[in-house]
């Protein structure tokens, strides 16, 4: 379902005079904010995840966020959206530039890039030129391969790094078509031919590639058109970034998990709950949260040790992760306190939820230990109500708890 912008945001009516496609992305709210009358004609979804994250998508930074040095820096970048229009999936370039900055929230101007202008594109000649494509393709230490839009994504030749890089021979690459070496399969060949019509210069798109022995890589590459004997080919170069994300990815796990619990941490937690804030405000949909702290949990540290504490830690967050909606968030809020998000859900069906949970733990069994309780406050975010006051209600009901007696659920 397409929302209606114009009504929303008039400042940017003005880009309604536009025939190209625009949309208007916060940065901070992953949210696409406007979409003009083109886009809206272009494209049936405005969400940003299906168009960023489509079957016919390729982009350089999983997370929009990630581009603002770059685009503060004037940088040119290219991504490829997925449209569906009527039931059909197609490719669209887009270029991002920064809108508006002020200290909140920057907005990300997305056009799309309807026509393909001639671009400049490198000529070679052979033979007249082969000394010059060899010292510059051939002798290349980064791994580039040459590839045929037109002729279903052939690749036509593969330079000595590439060889190596892909654990193949030059004559066996030869054969191959980018579909087969790029996991997307046949899928990539229309983001192939979007590419192939940008001049290329842009940041490099995200793949993930198969060498000869079947081992997967993550790539980027770096594409621009080249002409060669009068047939317009694909210059890529493919820049291995496999450890850099596997860095990237044990990085951002470090500091969004609990270490002992592997559930979401209070920083995390804190932007989730943000999220669900922005997503009530614009689309009005409820959200409430639950904060859980485990009864007298000094005792059992005191009686069985702190090892042993830990291990009702774990199996206690295991419940908790068992027990709720695949949309739902556990957090480790700290110590034997946790927090839970509700997206979507009113306070009736949230104390629902606790009470259920408050009876799986209860029931847990864990060898050699005493069984616990725990006592849980539930509240529902009220309308322009700020999440600092929402988790001060929400800590209120459950302190409630604690007074009445523990082994409860209190809703605010
Ligand atoms: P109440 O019912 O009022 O919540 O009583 P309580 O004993 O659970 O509360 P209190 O705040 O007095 O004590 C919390 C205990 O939780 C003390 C601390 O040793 C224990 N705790 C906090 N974090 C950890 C942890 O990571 N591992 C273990 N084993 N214990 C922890
Ligand atoms: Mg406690
Ligand atoms: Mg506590």
């Amino acid at each position: 379902m397409i929302d209606t912008f114009a009504s929303v945001l008039p400042e940017y009516r003005a880009l309604n005079l536009l025939t190209t496609p625009v949309w208007v992305v916060s940065s901070h709210r992953r949210e696409i904010i406007f979409a003009n009358q083109a886009a809206e004609r272009l494209s049936s979804t405005s969400d940003l995840d299906k168009l960023r994250h489509g079957s016919h998508s390729a982009h350089a930074e999983e997370v929009l966020a990630t581009y603002l040095p770059a685009l503060r820096a004037r940088e040119s970048i290219i991504e490829i959206w997925t449209l569906c229009r009527n039931g059909v999936s197609v490719p669209l370039s887009c270029k991002l530039s920064l809108l508006e900055q002020d200290s909140e929230s920057e907005q990300i101007l997305v056009e799309g890039i309807l026509s393909s202008l001639p671009t400049p594109v490198s000529q070679f000649d052979a033979p007249r030129d082969q000394v010059l494509y060899d010292q510059l393709f051939h002798l290349n230490s980064a791994p580039m391969l040459l590839i045929d839009p037109a002729a279903d994504g052939l690749i036509v030749d593969a330079n000595l790094a590439a060889c190596r890089f892909y654990g193949d021979n030059r004559e066996n690459i030869h054969l191959k078509h980018t579909w087969e070496i790029n996991v997307l399969g046949r899928q990539v060949l229309p983001i192939m031919s979007e590419v192939a019509k940008l001049p290329g210069g842009h940041k490099p798109l995200n793949f993930v590639h198969r060498l000869a022995d079947g081992t997967l890589r993550n790539v980027q590459t770096y594409a621009s058109p080249f002409e060669m004997n009068g047939k317009r080919l694909m210059l890529c170069v493919v820049h291995d970034v496999t450890e850099q994300i596997r860095l990237k990815n044990e990085l951002e796990h470090a500091a969004s998990r609990d270490p002992l619990t592997g559930l979401w941490n209070r920083r995390h937690f804190l932007n989730l709950l943000e999220n669900a804030h922005h997503q009530k405000r614009r689309h009005d949909v409820g959200y409430s949260i639950l904060i859980l702290d485990a009864d007298h949990f000094k005792n059992i540290n005191d009686q069985f040790g702190h090892e042993k504490g830990d291990q009702v830690l774990t199996s206690l967050a295991k419940t908790l992760q068992n027990r709720v909606r695949e949309t739902d968030s556990v957090c480790r809020w700290g110590g034997e306190e946790f927090t839970i998000l509700l997206p979507q859900t009113d306070a009736a069906s949230a104390a629902r939820l606790a009470e259920c949970i408050r009876t799986s733990a209860a029931e847990m069994q864990i060898p050699n230990l005493p069984q616990i309780t725990v006592s849980i406050g539930v509240a529902q975010h009220e309308s322009e109500e700020s999440t600092e006051s929402l988790l001060r209600r929400t800590d209120a009901a459950l302190y409630q708890a604690k007074a009445l007696g523990r082994n409860r659920v209190v809703m605010c």
